[in-house]
């Protein structure tokens, strides 16, 4: 009965487009994302939850209320989908009892298939859920809101002994605006769980630390006809510097694991001025440092081979890495690593290439590790997710808020 439930809220939510959009002025990107925002509050209140508002730039706070000796935690999703893949139109295709062969994407007729993702073998027998393959499922983040809303519900129907649990929906995370408005202050919570992650058991307690980094060449354009001795082209200093760039180490295509990487993303101008954007990545922020000296040297170098040119490099903070802030809360990942194995999943503690709004959280101090929810090939048209990890995942977080009712503050 509950995962019929659990079901039709995640398909409720996904036919609603609620894509982010990068050019957008407004905040959030799209109007779906209130939409989505508008159903979840409804929703919400028919439940019976009276401290359940959405703000506004959208993000929808809802409190359930527990016992205050307990600490409050938070339990957070985004509403927003990824813009790297059509998102909107969303079909969804349910496969019950998964017979371990190609799944058909009845819109783009392509196939979903264990040749090319083994991983698939390992759900025979679950229920899945896909897109008709002509746009991305939402999955990432649907999936976690879907398992807050009924964690939600099922704390209201059979009363256990549990804390004040913030609910909180953001908008804007796939374009790097997810927790831009929330107000840790106002949250009042021990620490938070996002609730956007992979296969069952994945507890995501450490990300990159990273920075972007801009170098820009300026040259002297003058017309070729005479650039004999005077001309100094930007277009061509760029270039020597990412052929100067490491390229066998350092880079994401050669890189894993915990290693860290320089990643040249962007270049735009012309022989007047040439700019490069780079990312740099690393789990250590000191790293960063030296990433940061090496663009540094090269721009020294080209600037004393082609003197007239200038090459300046300048450095904006991302995120960085969420184990540095966990360790104000410790429990935030012990009780959910607790939590998992009371409700039978096998916790795989996980440093992730990359940020989560949690990370930026953390670093806000809120310290805010990732639970899985099921999702799979996130921000593709092969995006897929799996009904029984929802549900593990609904578990897990009832274990949680169970765990926190015994803690102090
Ligand atoms: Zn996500």
């Amino acid at each position: 009965m509950s995962l019929t439930r659990l079901l039709d809220r995640f398909l409720a939510y996904v036919k609603i487009d609620s894509q982010a959009d990068f050019r957008a002025k407004t905040y959030p990107s799209s109007p779906g994302q209130l939409l989505v925002g508008q159903l979840l509050l409804q929703e919400l209140h028919a439940m019976g939850l009276e401290e359940a508002y959405q703000d506004k730039n959208g993000l929808v706070y809802a409190l359930i209320p527990g016992n205050p000796k307990a600490p409050a935690i938070a339990l957070v999703a985004h509403v927003d989908t990824s813009p790297e893949s059509p998102g909107g139109g969303v079909l969804p295709q349910v496969i019950s009892r998964y017979d371990g062969t190609d799944i058909v994407l009845q819109g783009s007729k392509k196939v979903l298939s264990p040749s090319r993702y083994p991983e698939l073998s390992a759900y025979c027998g679950k229920t899945l859920i896909t897109s008709d393959g002509t746009t991305l499922l939402g999955a990432d983040d649907k999936a976690g809101v879907a398992v807050i809303m009924e964690a939600a519900q099922r704390l209201l129907e059979q009363p256990l002994n549990h804390g004040p649990v913030m609910l909180l929906f953001t908008c804007d995370e796939e374009i790097g605006h997810g927790v831009d408005h929330v107000d840790i202050e106002q949250l009042a919570v021990a620490c938070a769980y996002t609730l956007d992650g992979g296969p069952s058991g994945e507890l995501d307690i450490a990300t990159f630390s990273a920075d972007r980094a801009e170098v820009t060449f300026t040259g002297i354009n003058l017309h070729p006809s005479i650039g004999k001795g005077k001309m100094i082209n930007a277009v061509r200093l760029g270039g020597i510097f990412l052929d100067r760039l490491p390229r066998h180490i350092l880079s994401p295509e050669t890189t894993e694991g915990r290693e860290g990487f320089i990643h040249p993303y962007e270049i735009q101008g012309g022989v007047a001025q040439t700019r490069i954007s780079l990312l740099l990545r690393d789990f250590q922020a000191s790293a960063l440092d030296q990433q940061e000296a090496m663009l540094q040297t090269l721009a020294r170098e080209i600037e004393t081979e082609f003197p007239g040119a200038k090459v300046e490099v300048t450095r904006h903070i991302q995120y960085r890495n969420m184990a540095e802030g966990m360790a104000r809360e410790p429990r935030a990942v012990t009780l959910a690593e607790q939590a998992m194995k009371n409700a039978g999943v096998v916790p795989n503690l996980t440093w992730v290439r990359g940020g989560t709004d949690g990370s930026r959280l953390t670093e806000r101090g809120l310290p805010t590790p990732n639970i899985f929810c099921g999702e799979h090939n996130a921000h593709s048209l092969d995006e897929w997710c799996c009904l029984e990890e929802m549900e593990e995942s609904v578990l897990t977080v009832l274990e949680l808020v169970k765990l926190w009712a015994k803690e102090r503050r």
